[in-house]
């Protein structure tokens, strides 16, 4: 069975209703986002950094996987899918994929700020200043910050090294190391970009598709599962 490795980014969930950090300008409440997605922010303001992810955590638990996310499952009848997301919602996992690496963490975890390996599952969407960890450590969102190493990104880089079939959906690629992984593919395989803003940046040979994500990747993977 041949393998398509997938990279996503935000603009596969948008159609779901979780904006992009690229939406109102990169702004929220104000501040720029990779402001607060930081460890200085964490450190300095713990409470606006709960809000914004409790505020995104709010929203995942009403969204829905769209078109696209669905697409991807039906791929799974002709190949090996392995997603690679640079997403922190579940929305892959509801769609029903069943490899789906987490570049930057999940919203629905929260970790403990003494020991990493303590990740727990949120079944609400609020996490408190005060939420402890069995050691009696603050909690703090599973979510890669900026600025912070990204430990995943070696066995997202064997993945890729995998790929026959390679697509870049709904990212705008500016974000290191995630944008680097198109260099790790094997040379000439086939590589889609479904993006309406996409550019050659994400590497080459590769066929731009510039539509919404709901109508690009089923698209797509019509054509893939009748070739
Ligand atoms: P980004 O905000 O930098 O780029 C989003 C991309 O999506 C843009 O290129 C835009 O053109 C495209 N886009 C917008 N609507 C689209 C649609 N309907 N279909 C297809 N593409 C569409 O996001 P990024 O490149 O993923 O990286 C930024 C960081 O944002 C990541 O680290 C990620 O963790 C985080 N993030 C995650 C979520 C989420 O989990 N849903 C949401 C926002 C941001």
């Amino acid at each position: 069975m041949e393998t398509v490795v997938v990279l996503t980014g935000a603009g596969i969930s948008a159609e779901s209703g979780c904006n992009t950090f690229r939406d109102n300008n990169g702004l929220w409440r104000n501040h720029r986002v990779e402001e607060v997605a930081s460890p200085y922010a964490w450190q300095h303001t713990p409470q606006l950094v709960m809000d914004f992810y409790n505020e995104r955590r709010k929203k995942l638990f009403t969204a829905q996987p769209n078109a696209g996310h669905y697409a991807l499952v039906k791929l799974e009848l002709k190949y090996r899918v392995a997603i690679i997301t640079q997403n922190v919602d579940d929305l892959h996992e509801r769609a029903g994929s069943s490899h789906v690496l987490h570049l930057h963490g999940e919203l629905k975890k929260a970790r403990s700020t003494v020991d990493p390996t303590l990740i727990y599952e949120l079944n609400r969407w609020e996490l408190k200043l005060g939420d402890l960890c069995e050691k009696g450590s603050q909690l703090r969102p599973h979510i890669v910050w900026f600025g912070e190493p990204v430990p995943m990104i070696e066995q997202a880089i064997e993945t890729a090294k995998q790929a026959d079939y390679f697509m870049v959906i709904g990212t705008s690629m500016v974000v290191y190391p995630a944008a680097s992984l198109i260099h790790y593919i094997k040379k000439g395989i086939p590589t889609y970009y479904v993006d309406p803003n996409a550019t050659s940046k994400a590497g080459n040979p590769l066929h731009i598709i510039k539509e919404k994500a709901g109508v690009g990747v089923p698209r797509l993977v019509e054509q893939m599962l009748n070739q």
